[in-house]
């Protein structure tokens, strides 16, 4: 039989295990689960990584607990500003869009940029516009409200400052609601495919029209077969500095080193050196998956081939 794989994540940072409780831990890892399925169904179906990875992605997207669509976190203004990434490794073709409102799942818009427009990264009133005329499903500003979140942004405007979703402040409502984030996919197929894609609210409080490094090609997501897909989350300036996404691909593909070996040196040595939180799910093309994070947590799930299904949140010295 053929091999397939599929790693997600659903945000780094840190969750003290004391604000989580075990009823949210629940609901977080059901979260994943119902992710990691949806496009494990599909690869385990013969279908292709870049459709297992939307897939994925549009469920953690749908799902208020994570900051990503429903539930994205709030920028200065008020608003939710949508950024997301697809690459397909097979061609290096890739889609992205940035500062979106409204567009029920981003990934997806992201992913028509990638095959239906002559362009790689759309954002704000002209990524809509677009959006619009591939009839992608909108959703009014309710749809996107979650209060926790608004919270969250008037306690992070109080103190002036901008905030990771997932770091490590509590929430105005002191629950763990506030410690999660960006979400993102990495897939093989059994045609030995690989793909990658990232979709989030970015950072709470965010102002002047910032992106993050989760639209950025190269940063935030990156995929080529000949060395590995890659999603990240965490704090996205440092990992736009660090290009941290091709940097792994880059040390496979000039270096020889091992999927493991890549994601160590960059996510443990380069990114700590300038102080930068986070984490990624990385996959190859011969089914290796690494889901390294600096960070005191990361939502994350995986499977292999069918196998055994693999959830976790903290540190697991078997897994990370
Ligand atoms: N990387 C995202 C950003 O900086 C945030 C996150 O991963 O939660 O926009």
């Amino acid at each position: 039989m053929k091999q397939f794989a599929i790693a997600i994540h659903g945000g780094a940072g840190a969750i003290p295990r004391s604000v989580m409780g075990a009823e949210n831990e629940k609901n977080y890892k059901k979260g994943l689960e119902e992710a990691l399925l949806a496009g494990d169904t599909i690869l385990s179906a013969g279908g292709n990584a870049l459709d297992a990875v939307e897939a994925a992605v549009n469920k953690l997207e749908d799902n208020p607990l994570f900051n990503a669509g429903r539930g994205a976190v709030f920028t200065n203004g008020g608003t939710n500003e949508l950024d997301a990434s697809i690459m397909d490794g097979k061609n290096l073709m890739a889609g992205a869009v940035t500062g979106i409102k409204n567009v029920k799942n981003p990934v997806s818009l992201a992913r028509v940029v990638m095959e239906k427009s002559e362009h790689v990264f759309l954002s704000g009133a002209g990524a809509m516009e677009f959006a619009k005329k591939m009839n992608l499903e909108f959703a009014p500003d309710e749809y996107f409200f979650v209060q926790d979140r608004y919270d969250q942004l008037l306690q992070a405007r109080e103190s002036d400052q901008v905030v990771l979703d997932h770091g490590n402040t509590r929430g105005a409502t002191g629950t763990p609601n506030s410690k999660k984030g960006t979400v993102g996919a990495v897939a093989l197929d059994v045609f030995g495919n690989i793909a990658a894609a990232t979709s989030t609210g970015g950072m709470t409080n965010k102002k002047f029209g910032r992106v993050g490094d989760s639209p950025i090609i190269g940063a935030g997501t990156y995929a080529n077969n000949n060395t590995c897909a890659i999603s990240c989350t965490g704090h996205g300036e440092f990992f736009i500095r660090s290009v941290v996404a091709y940097d792994i691909s880059c040390l496979m593909e000039y270096k020889g080193l091992s999927l493991k070996e890549a994601c160590d040196i960059v996510v443990y040595q380069k990114l700590v050196k300038i102080g930068g939180e986070g984490g990624l799910v990385a996959i190859d093309a011969k089914g290796n998956i690494e889901m390294p994070f600096n960070s005191e947590g990361m939502y994350r799930a995986m499977r292999k081939s069918g196998g055994e299904i693999y959830l976790g949140i903290y540190k697991d010295p078997a897994h990370s």
